[in-house]
């Protein structure tokens, strides 16, 4: 579904991806580790088309759209929740889950929302709020569900666990599982190594750029390099 092939990206001179190649392939739920400054969010910018690239290609469904901007490529079946949420602060829940259907220029149907609320039953309760005045579990349940209003292929989720209480990354957790049993592949990023590699079919480890290791979930649970990185163990 989603194929990299030698992505380099930089801002300015300095280079922060170096000759990156991943995939994911359709119905696939795949996590792209690696610690902080590592450039995870940069290669979530380059598939979303909103990063500065060097030199590579990102095709999409066996198509180049290496040079395709970012509504486009939203078009094509490429949604993100990016990191720190960004909902629209004085809008409503229901305000911003409609914003995600924007680009499809047609009414989204009420039961496009129903299957938010069922996904996160706490979203029914909150629908008339303003999202700025939702908690950050909240707001990140507003930001996946807008995600989700686009009707994407293949969604990307950048950190969605960050500054969550345990049972909220757990909530999380378990409403991406769902979203992938649904037929929507997954690309996620994660610090989060030890619960992430839970939830995911493979992983990509990054270290400074470059791609350092991948491998099938448990494998990269009983790699020792991962184990003592980034499990502690
Ligand atoms: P984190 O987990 O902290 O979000 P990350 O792995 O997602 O890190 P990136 O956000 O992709 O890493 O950043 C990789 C490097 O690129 C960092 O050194 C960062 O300072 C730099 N960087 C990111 N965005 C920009 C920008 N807009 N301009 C200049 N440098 C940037």
């Amino acid at each position: 579904m989603l194929r990299i092939e030698g992505l380099s990206a930089a801002y300015g001179p300095r280079p922060v991806l170096s000759d990156i190649d991943l995939h994911v392939d359709a119905g696939e739920t795949v996590a792209l580790l690696g610690a902080n400054t590592a450039g995870k969010t940069t290669m979530i910018r380059a598939i979303t088309g909103t990063a500065p690239r060097v030199s590579g290609k990102v095709l999409f469904e066996n198509k180049d759209i290496t040079a395709l901007p970012s509504h486009r490529r939203v078009g094509r079946g490429i949604a993100c929740v990016p990191e720190g949420r960004h909902v629209f602060r004085d809008m409503t829940v229901t305000e911003n889950l409609v914003m995600g259907a924007f680009h499809r220029r047609t009414d989204f149907e009420e039961s496009e929302l129903k299957a938010c609320i069922e996904l996160f039953p706490r979203l029914g309760e909150r629908q008339h709020q303003l999202a700025g005045t939702l908690s950050g579990g909240e707001q990140q349940m507003v930001a996946i569900c807008r995600a989700l209003m686009a009707k994407p292929k293949l969604l990307l989720l950048d950190e969605p666990s960050h500054g969550l209480a345990p049972l909220m990354v757990d909530e999380v957790h378990k409403a991406i599982g769902k979203i992938n049993k649904s037929g929507v592949s997954v690309l996620l990023v994660e610090q989060n190594v030890g619960s992430a590699l839970k939830i995911v079919d493979r992983g990509y480890v990054l270290e400074s750029g470059r791609l350092a290791l991948s491998g099938t979930s448990a494998e990269l649970q009983n790699n020792d390099e991962v184990r003592r990185t980034y499990l502690g163990i």
